[in-house]
Order: structure tokens, then sequence, then C-alpha cells
């Protein structure tokens, strides 16, 4: 298939082409490998460092409609369980450190969900001391974590012992200002003065970076309604903005909008992140075309170092924690999903896993280059640091449709999202997709192929 009939049916079917990749993950089923404690361990054993580490905390007050992360209710969950999974993760942090080669760094940590948020600062401080005294630390390595409004504002004086303790960046997540739509996606409890009282006691905490998350494109969001939530976000006066495009495939948000408010078209998707590369920049947040991170911050383009290092550079990321997802050369691996099991598994001191993927370095490559157009450009150093060959030999006659197209331009770093061309990504996507992962651009966005409930 020709490049221009690729970025062709990528725009016709532009939720299934999303940032996201695979497309669906029945794509990975030829490559499913056995998930033994040995295959497990032989993963771990081929990382580079330095890498990033995650650490996921499932539980979460409601479950958002466009949710497609391994959570559990916070309802069933006292600070006995809390406490019983955090033990989890220090043993599970032991059995990884041992597993990877001696002397692997750590460039950064990121703590997410799940809602982190709701963790203390004691519980949050033994997963931080288990990371100190296991891994080595990169220089420049930092801790982040993330939080809903709500548990932001409900505790001032515990933000200030989770700065003490060592976290020094925090991701608030506003999404959407418009109090109808923070109803219909699930989030009502996280609006009225909960983010201005959030952001208080985050800035009160003394972390040195502190973002504001937002998403756009979400089913009935109108361009006004989009212009008040960057508004409010702005006025919460954040060192960082980051806008996401929401995604929709295989979501309940995708069955929604395929019942109610409708999908947003390319031409939605690309109105609205112009409008926040206008808005944000005019205020002061400084951005490249293309990028969804908005940064006040000197000298930062606003993501924590696991996110950077994972996305830009490609760096191996080890995640710990139910259904965390872990990616080291081609080996793509999510933890157990059930959390009792995974908890048991944790404790004896097994390494297991729900799914394990030996993955061909072309399906790498394009998880790689779909996310490296979140920052607005395909970096051309990084891409040969971490493959091992050009952009220009993986991509070929589709980098020089995307070029001639008038999609994609050469910059100093590589080649970066022409201005305006935000609409055009579920076509631009489609083009930087291998060949047999092109038959699922026709797949409807809600499919009944999905086998795996969460991740991806
Ligand atoms: S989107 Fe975040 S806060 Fe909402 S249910 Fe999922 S993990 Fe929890």
């Amino acid at each position: 298939m020709t490049p221009g009939a690729l970025f062709a049916r990528g725009m016709a079917n532009p939720l299934r082409a999303s940032v996201m990749y695979p497309p669906d993950r029945s794509l990975f089923a030829p490559f499913r490998a056995a998930a033994t404690p040995g295959s497990v361990a032989a993963s771990l054993a081929a990382a580079r460092s330095p890498i990033g580490l995650y650490v996921h905390v499932p539980f979460c007050e409601t479950r958002c409609t466009y949710c497609d992360y391994a959570t559990v209710p916070l309802a069933g969950h006292d600070a006995a369980a809390r406490d019983a999974y955090v033990e989890g993760v220090v043993a599970e942090l032991a059995s990884v450190a041992e597993a990877l080669p001696p002397g692997t760094r750590v460039a950064g940590l990121d703590v997410g969900g799940g809602t982190p948020g709701v963790l203390s600062a004691r519980q949050l401080e033994r997963i931080l001391g288990a990371v100190a005294s296991r891994f080595s630390l990169a220089e420049g390595f930092e801790v982040s974590t993330e939080t809903t409004p709500t548990q932001a504002a409900a505790d001032p004086a515990k933000w200030r012992e989770v700065a003490r303790v060592g976290v020094t960046r925090v991701s608030m997540g506003l999404q959407t200002a418009e109090p109808g739509l923070l109803r219909r996606v699930g989030r009502a409890p996280h609006g009225g003065d909960r983010p201005a009282r959030g952001m208080e006691a985050l800035r009160g905490a003394g972390f040195s970076l502190v973002n504001v998350d937002l998403m756009f494109a979400l089913p009935g969001l109108t361009l006004p309604a989009w212009e008040a939530t960057l508004e409010a976000a702005v006025a919460l006066a954040p060192d960082v903005v980051t806008a996401y495009d929401t995604v929709y495939k295989n979501r309940r948000i995708a069955e929604e909008a395929s019942r109610g408010a409708g999908a947003p078209s390319p031409e939605d998707f690309g109105a609205q992140y112009d409008r926040a590369f206008g808005l944000l920049t005019g205020a002061g947040f400084a951005s490249r075309y293309g990028s969804v991170n908005f940064s006040r911050a000197p000298g930062r383009l606003g993501t924590s170092r696991y996110l950077e290092g994972r996305l830009r550079d490609g760096l191996d990321y080890v995640g710990v924690g139910l259904y965390a997802s872990s990616l080291v050369g081609t080996s793509w691996r999510f933890g157990l999903a059930r959390i009792d099991a995974w908890l048991a598994a944790a404790r004896s001191g097994r390494l297991a896993a729900e799914d394990l993927y030996r993955l061909p370095p072309r399906h790498v490559e394009a998880k790689f280059l779909l996310l490296a157009l979140t920052y607005g450009v395909l970096d051309a150093a990084r891409f040969r640091a971490r493959f091992g060959r050009t952009l220009e030999e993986a991509l070929g006659e589709r980098l020089l449709f995307l070029l001639e197209g008038g999609f994609l331009r050469p910059a100093p770093d590589g080649f970066e999202l022409v201005p305006g061309r935000f609409r055009d990504l579920p076509g631009i996507r489609a083009a930087l997709f291998p060949d047999d992962a092109t038959p699922l651009l026709d797949l409807p966005v809600v499919s009944p192929l999905r086998a795996v409930a969460l991740g991806a």
C-alpha cells in the first residue's frame, strides 16, 4: 500500500490511528511468549542503563469513562490494604533490582496510577526508600507523581510531607473545567473549587514542578468550552500544562461517543490543539508546534524525567505494580492483572507477568515514532541511538511522502510537524505504521477483537 493510501485510511478512521500503538492488541498475538519467572528475568537482564522506573498505584475514587488503566476502587481498599500493596511494591522492586544487570542506573521514577495521591507520605517514603536502596540513581534523577484535585485539596499538610520525602514534581488532572462534561466522563467529584484548592496545597508544599493535565477532543467538547478550560488552567498558574488529545480506541468513551455526543473529527482535534497552542504560548508557556507539553519552567519541557527518557530517548522502562507495563529492548510485558495474584507473586519474590510479547523491531520503532510526535518532532539522533539506523532507512518513501505532502519538515534535530498540521496526525501516524499493522486501520474503534481489557 502506498503511503498516500495509508494516510487516507488513517484520516478515514482517525480514532483508530491514535497516539497509542498498536491500534489493537490483537496485532501482537503472534508475538506472545510464555510468561514464566525465567522469561521475565531474562527480559530484565537485557536492560540497557539507564532505565526509567514506574510504580503503579491502582486505587481510584471513581472510574473515568476514558480510562484504560488497571484500577481498583479506593472504597474497597482501606489504609491497611494500601499498606499491603506498598509492601508488595517494595518486594517486587527488590526482585526487579536483582534481575537487572548490575549497576543499572535509574533516570527517573514516576509513581503513577490509578491515583497515587491516595498514598500517605509515609507510604510514598517507603517506596522511595526502597528505590534508593536497591537501585543506582542517575544524575538528574527525579521523582514525579500525580493526583486528582480531590486528593490534592484534601490534606495540604500531607503534600508538604510528600515534598519532604523526595517527590519533586506533581501533576494534577484537571482534564476539563466544564461541569457537565466533567460529570459525563465520571469525574464530577473533582470539580468545584477543588482544582484551585488543590493547586494551593501543591504550591504551598514547595514542589519544584507542578503540572496541570487537560484533555481535548472529549465527546461534545466545544471550542468555547475548551477555551474556558485553557483559561482555567492558566489561572491556576502551574509551571506546566499538558494538553492530551483524548484516546478513544476500545474504551467506554468510544461507545458513549458513538451513541451520544458524537466522536470528534480530525478537524475538531486540530482546531482544539491549535487553540491550545495559541492560547498557552500567548500566556508565556514555551512549546514546539505539535507538542502537547507547555512549560514555563526554564530549561524543562515539563514532562517527568521518566517520561521524557522513555518517550524521547526510547529508554528501556520497567513497571512495578498491578498490570504495570515494561518495555526492555523488544520485550513488552505486563504485570499480573488481579490484585490478589499480583500481591502473592510479589511477596514470594516470584517475577510474574500477565502478558509477555517479543516484538519485531519494526513495532517497537512504530511505538517510539508515534509517541515521539507528542513532542512535535521525530528526533534523528535519538532514533539512531535507540534503533541503530536512520529515520530515512527506517521510513524510506513514507518519510518522503510526509515531507513532500507538507506534513513534516526538516528541522535541526530531525523532522518536525508543520504548523497547522495537527489535524492531519491520524493520517501521518498511519503513514508510519508497519505493513502488517495497516489492516487494523479498518477496525471500528470499538472492536469486537478486544482480547485484553487493560493497557496498550
Ligand atoms: S483516568 Fe486516572 S483517575 Fe480516572 S479512573 Fe483512570 S486512573 Fe483513575
